[in-house]
């Protein structure tokens, strides 16, 4: 196995493998991890252990985005080469991005709003789906892998644009992604079905984001599909956030947050901050929760849902229950009733007990629910959730947009509300950092109509035009390009011709 070269400076390092959240028998290496997306019984993977901030936070202070990145991710993936590393980071976070700082961070209304809206799908998908297909195309190249990697991806609106955009033809991969068709708002639609490149492949489904996610876990499951695959040269990998490839690139920007929080003086060194997170997928707030393991001085892990609230039930009553009317809210990207990554947490909180966790698992997959211990609640003392309605999402947004001139896509004014609920219930003054994920121009008519009610009468890309005079920020190019792009991906399915219509893309 190649090491890097500082691995060989500092020869007592040992390399980081992975296991599985469901057997403790498998053991990989990152690239391995990164290219099997999940693990064949159906688990996460997991580091051994999660590595320490080597660096002192001061001397991040001064760094600019690539430079921590490199200072994270090289501890976790441990068989890249210095050079490798260095060049997937390079390739992702360069004039893709809107701004030098990749990450700015924004201060209204006591909190600071960290932007992570600024890449090429203007959500915070770019952040790591930027970089995945550089580290995808390595790994692939390390392990002397000869097939097709072909990802398979479900989205609840941001994913898939964010997914399609890395790979477009970039040589040697696929890219099929499923979207609940009725389930994302017009923009996200539109940046979708307008995509560009052969190997780009787009079908709305005729049912919602869960039913997707499990369409697409069963078809990485099915061994027979493989075979055939195989035999035509193709292999499956995952973009979603259960990709350990994604996770990694997201722990990056909670620590740049702080060394930037540091470099202004509103922290002094060592003083924890609060991070509030939008959740959906539980993949976000699971790199903070990372962060925070690797020594990142992080107080409270504030957990915000939207109508869907199964995260804030969790986290109150222990017991995860999925079974429960799915609702379609102002912020699409997490209506979501099974939060895949939160099985990560599960597996620490369980101690990292990879048959508990399987327990819980296969509980939930036959029940649709499970009841975790008074032991694990107890660990999970770092969390705090919570839940913001439709109609108070809306007066946020309206608010903060009278008060500071700041406008708030819907994920984000989740997020706000949730905080604020947060500073009432328990007076804590930690300074905080809100992650903001989406610009507010990919959700246009939830934004402008929570402003004024009248903006509804307007077609969208109007609304466009009025949030650029309203919010004195420039439209994004990613919305100017699919003002007038022509549809290319017309397909729809119902849920279980998901199989068929991959194999029909793949000529099996
Ligand atoms: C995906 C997404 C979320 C949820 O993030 P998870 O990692 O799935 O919890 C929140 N907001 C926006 C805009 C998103 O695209």
């Amino acid at each position: 196995m190649e090491r890097n070269d500082y691995m060989k400076v500092k020869g007592e390092k040992m390399d980081l493998f992975y296991t599985s959240t469901r057997n403790a028998n498998e053991r990989v290496t990152a690239s391995q991890a990164i290219l099997q997306g999940l693990a064949g019984d159906g688990g996460l993977f997991v580091p051994e252990y999660i590595p320490k901030l080597e660096m002192p936070l001061e001397q991040l202070e001064g760094m600019n985005y690539q430079e921590t990145a490199y200072q994270v991710m090289k501890l976790f993936f441990t068989d890249f080469s210095e050079d490798e590393l260095r060049y997937c980071i390079g390739s992702a976070y360069d004039g893709k991005f809107d701004t030098l700082e990749i990450a700015p961070l924004r201060e209204a209304g006591g909190v600071h709003y960290l932007e992570l809206f600024h890449g090429s799908t203007i959500a915070f998908k770019d952040m790591a789906l930027s970089i995945l297909p550089h580290l995808m195309i390595t790994s692939a190249r390390k392990n002397h892998v000869t097939n097709d990697i072909v990802i398979l991806t479900a989205t609840s609106g941001d994913t898939g644009k964010a997914a399609l955009a890395g790979f477009a033809k970039v040589p040697g991969t696929k890219i099929i992604v499923f979207y609940p068709k009725d389930g994302v708002s017009p923009i996200q639609q539109k940046q979708m079905v307008t995509q560009e490149g052969d190997n780009t492949f787009v079908v709305g489904i005729d049912g919602n984001f869960d039913e997707a996610q499990t369409g697409v876990k069963e078809m990485f499951a099915d061994s027979v599909l493989a075979e055939e695959m195989q035999a035509k040269g193709h292999q499956f990998s995952s973009a979603n956030s259960i990709n350990i490839g994604r996770l990694v690139p997201q722990i990056v920007y909670y620590v740049y947050a702080y060394a930037k929080m540091l470099d202004r003086g509103e922290l002094k060194n060592g003083e924890p901050m609060n991070v509030v997170v939008p959740t959906g997928n539980f993949g976000n707030i699971l790199a903070a929760c990372y962060a925070k393991a690797m020594g990142l001085p992080i107080h409270k892990l504030i957990c915000a849902s939207n109508e869907n609230k199964v995260l804030y039930d969790f986290f109150k009553s222990g017991t995860y229950d999925r079974n429960r009317e799915f609702i379609l809210t102002s912020s699409p990207s997490m209506d979501i009733l099974i939060s895949s990554n939160l099985e990560r947490l599960i597996y620490l909180t369980a101690g990292e007990d990879a048959d508990a966790n399987r327990g819980f698992m296969e509980h939930l997959s036959r029940k649709g629910s499970y009841q975790i211990t008074e032991e694990m609640r107890a660990k999970l003392s770092d969390f705090y959730g919570n839940y913001a309605t439709q109609e108070e999402t809306a007066s946020v947004i309206k608010s903060l947009y009278e008060k500071e001139d700041y406008v708030l896509d819907p994920h984000t004014a989740v997020a706000a509300c949730v905080y604020e609920k947060y500073r009432k219930e328990t007076g804590d003054t930690t300074k905080t950092v809100i992650a903001s994920t989406a610009s507010p121009y990919k959700f246009t008519r939830s934004v402008m109509t929570a402003i004024d009610g009248s903006y509804d009468e307007m077609d969208d890309f109007a609304l466009v035009d009025e949030l650029e005079k309203l919010s004195k920020v420039k439209v994004p190019k990613a919305i100017q390009e699919i003002r007038t792009a022509p549809v290319l991906h017309k397909t729809v399915c119902q849920v279980e011709d998901m199989p068929k219509v991959v194999k029909e893309y793949l000529k099996l």
